[in-house]
């Protein structure tokens, strides 16, 4: 079988510099890996990667088996395959929750309006927000934003999804709303890389836990290995301070 994710000594070095420091990693579908690691260890730098928002300075990425380093890949074909949920939601204000999600798939010809209406709207309610079509961003909560940012995703039905700190920048009470749409995810099967310090959701789906530190990936196993017998004298640091 054909690995979704298959990363090879990934390197990417910003000028002197060097943040990845070859990165092997394969995930298979339905897989589930959560990214630990201290700040500036190179996993938001690693999850660009993927989709070629950073360029990678040498080593191979392949998704769904379509080599990204190669020259004639089309990048944006494989970018819609790939879905992306930050930090930060960035809706677009002047747009309705349901325009928002609508918009790509409406604009890169993947689906009629209708069709896309249709899916917005099974989406919304996926995420628990079928009353919020027609609300602008501005009247949402940070949580919601973050769900409509993460149904905005799924509608170019993505066969991945990487998340990168999906909620670090939301009010504590609304952090658990996200992370059970994503749980939701993970239990219908989609492939996912999260990067997050929320070591609950990590030990509750993750199938792999990878610890990232210094630009290596230091450790990595199921969550049980990882955060009870951590065996790489970073991640026991890291772990006992976070845990
Ligand atoms: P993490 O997500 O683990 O906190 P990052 O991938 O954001 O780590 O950053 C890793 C390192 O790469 C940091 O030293 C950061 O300063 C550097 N870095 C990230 N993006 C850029 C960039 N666009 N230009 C230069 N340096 C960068
Ligand atoms: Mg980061």
């Amino acid at each position: 079988m054909v690995a979704k994710v298959s990363v090879t000594d990934l390197h990417k070095s910003y000028g002197d510099n060097e943040v990845l420091k070859g990165i092997n990693l394969a995930v298979e579908a339905n897989e589930v890996v959560v990214m630990i690691g201290p700040s500036g260890s190179g996993k938001s730098t690693f999850l660009r990667t993927l989709n070629k928002l950073e360029e990678p300075t040498t080593g191979s990425i392949a998704i769904d088996g379509i080599d990204l380093t190669a020259k004639d890949t089309n990048l944006n074909k494989v970018r819609e395959n790939i879905g992306m949920v930050f930090q930060h939601f960035n809706l677009f204000p002047h747009l309705t929750v349901l325009e928002n999600i609508t918009l790509a798939p409406i604009e890169l010809g993947k689906l009629s309006k209708a069709e896309a209406q249709e899916l917005g709207l099974k989406l919304l309610d996926r995420v628990g927000l079928a009353d919020k079509a027609t609300a602008k961003p501005t009247q949402l909560s940070g949580g919601q934003k973050q769900r409509v940012a993460i149904a905005r995703a799924l509608a170019m039905q993505p066969s991945i999804m990487l998340f990168d700190e999906p909620t670090s920048a939301l009010d504590p009470e609304m952090v658990g709303e996200v992370l059970k749409v994503m749980r939701d995810l993970a239990e219908d099967g989609m492939t996912m890389i999260v990067v997050t310090h929320e070591m609950g959701f990590a030990k509750q789906v993750a199938d792999r836990v990878v610890f990232f530190a210094d630009g290596y990936i230091r450790e990595e196993g199921t969550p049980e290995q990882v955060f009870n017998n951590p065996q790489d004298p970073r991640a026991q640091d890291f772990l006992n301070k976070v845990l």
